[in-house]
């Protein structure tokens, strides 16, 4: 895709501050790197699958059907909500003609409106995002680039209450690497200096290195469809098991190249 179609939604400009350009710039993903929705899924899954148990079906079988149901129609619908209906009337027709019951108007009604309580419920942020972001202002500009349906992400970072710590907002439908380059020429990130950090390979580190970043994965709970292939990872990355530990990693390789590296290569 042309990077003048990367459709880029800038929800907020950049900051009063006056940054040397280019500046060193740190692109955070938002969702499973600064709030938690892996937690909300698990949580609907969890209600949904308590249903279908009532009505006498079976619950693990549910969980791979409709798994695998969702997993393909963010395809066709993307990340938002609107997908929910489509994935669970496949999931609990395709559970209910395996089992040889007939399908229930009022189970599917309940089963549509448990699995959308996700994107009602209210993220929770990870351990120590705050100091994070507050530890490292002074010395990146900050940008967040998230993807995914433009309305819930809205409604995601106002009640994350971390808007005011970033210096430009951005919502896309996908990443890939042309989006992580006019990302970076918008805002004047010197690429040599300059970090995406994300908790998914596909969509927050191998685009970003594509476009000239470097990386740093955040091992969160991801998400089934973020463990998604891949491909080949342009060079190395650094890896972290907490979001928390990401001002000292980076003042540590910033000191000097001795640091070594601990992403894997391929
Ligand atoms: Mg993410």
């Amino acid at each position: 895709m042309p990077a003048e179609e990367a459709n880029l939604e800038i929800l907020r400009p950049r900051s009063g501050r006056r940054r040397p350009s280019p500046a060193p710039t740190i692109i955070f993903d938002a969702d499973d790197t600064l709030w938690v929705t892996q937690w909300l899924y698990d949580q609907a899954e969890q209600e949904t699958r308590l249903i279908v148990e009532a009505a006498g079906l079976d619950g693990n079988r549910w969980d791979e059907i409709f798994q695998e149901h969702d997993r393909k129609n963010v395809a066709r619908f993307g990340f938002g909500p609107g997908r929910i209906p489509t994935s669970v009337v496949a999931a609990y027709t395709q559970l209910c003609e395996e089992s040889g019951t007939t399908v229930r108007i009022d189970i599917l009604g309940e089963l549509i409106r448990s699995a959308s309580s996700m994107f009602r419920r209210k993220a929770p942020l990870v351990g120590g995002v705050q100091d994070v972001l507050e530890a490292l202002r002074p010395d990146y500009q900050l940008v967040l680039l998230t993807k995914g349906d433009p309305r819930l992400q809205r409604k995601r970072i106002k009640e994350s209450g971390l808007a005011r710590y970033f210096d430009a907002i951005v919502i896309v439908p996908d990443k890939n690497p042309d989006v992580f380059s006019k990302v970076c020429t918008e805002f004047g990130a010197d690429l040599s200096r300059s970090w995406s950090v994300g908790n998914s390979l596909p969509s927050d580190i191998a685009p970003a290195m594509r476009a000239g970043l470097r990386g740093v994965l955040v091992e969160a709970n991801s998400w089934n469809y973020e463990k998604r292939d891949s491909g080949i990872i342009p060079g190395k990355f650094e890896k972290l098991e907490r979001l928390r530990d990401l001002p000292q990693l980076l003042a540590r390789i910033a000191k000097g190249p001795m640091f070594r590296h601990e992403g894997l290569a391929s």
